[in-house]
C-alpha cells in the first residue's frame, strides 16, 4: 500500500469468537469481553480493537504478532486485512 492510506484496523468478529472451542479462544474471550466492559460496548456484532492490544494477546499466547494473527484470522475471528497492520509493525 502507497503511504497515503490510513492503517488497517483490527476487527474482531464477536459471533465467530463465541464458536472458536474455549480451550484457544478463552484468553482472546475475555479479553475482548474486557474492552467490551470498559467501553460499555457491548451490543456490536465487531469490536475494533488497539494494534497495542494485539501486541499483549501475543504475549498471553506465547507467539509473534504475525503468528497469532495468522491463526485468529484461520479461526475467522481477524479481518485478514489486519496483516498488513502487523507487517507495517514489525518493519
Ligand atoms: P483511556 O485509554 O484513558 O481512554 C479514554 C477515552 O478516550 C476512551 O473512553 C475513548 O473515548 C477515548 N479513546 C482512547 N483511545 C482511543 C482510540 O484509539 N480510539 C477511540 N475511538 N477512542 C479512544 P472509553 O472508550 O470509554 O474507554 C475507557 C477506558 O477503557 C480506556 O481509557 C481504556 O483504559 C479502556 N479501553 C477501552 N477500549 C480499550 C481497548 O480497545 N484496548 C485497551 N487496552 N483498553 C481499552
Ligand atoms: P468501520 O470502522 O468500517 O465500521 C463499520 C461498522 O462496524 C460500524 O458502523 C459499527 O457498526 C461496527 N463496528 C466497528 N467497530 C466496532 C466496535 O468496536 N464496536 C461496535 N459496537 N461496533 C463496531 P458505524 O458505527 O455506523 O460506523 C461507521 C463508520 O464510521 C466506521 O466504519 C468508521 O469509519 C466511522 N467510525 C465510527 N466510529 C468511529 C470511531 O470511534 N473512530 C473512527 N475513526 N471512526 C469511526
Ligand atoms: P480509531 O478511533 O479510528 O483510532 C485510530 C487510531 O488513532 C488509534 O489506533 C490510535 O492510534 C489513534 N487514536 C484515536 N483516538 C486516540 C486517543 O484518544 N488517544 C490516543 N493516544 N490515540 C488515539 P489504535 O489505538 O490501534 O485503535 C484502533 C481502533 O480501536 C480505534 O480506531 C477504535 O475504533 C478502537 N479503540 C481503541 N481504543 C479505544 C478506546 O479506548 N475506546 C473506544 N471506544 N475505541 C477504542
Amino acid at each position: 500500500g502507497g503511504a497515503a492510506e490510513p492503517p488497517p484496523r483490527l476487527v474482531l468478529d464477536l459471533e465467530r469468537l463465541t464458536q472458536v472451542p474455549s480451550e484457544k479462544a478463552g484468553p482472546l474471550q475475555r479479553y475482548a469481553a474486557t474492552i467490551q466492559s470498559q467501553r460499555g460496548d457491548y451490543n456490536g456484532k465487531v469490536l475494533s480493537i488497539r494494534q497495542d492490544d494485539l501486541r499483549t494477546l501475543a504475549v498471553i499466547y506465547d507467539q509473534s504478532p504475525s503468528i497469532l494473527t495468522e491463526q485468529l484470522i484461520s479461526w475467522g475471528v481477524l479481518n485478514p486485512d489486519a496483516r498488513r497492520a502487523v507487517r507495517e509493525e514489525e518493519t
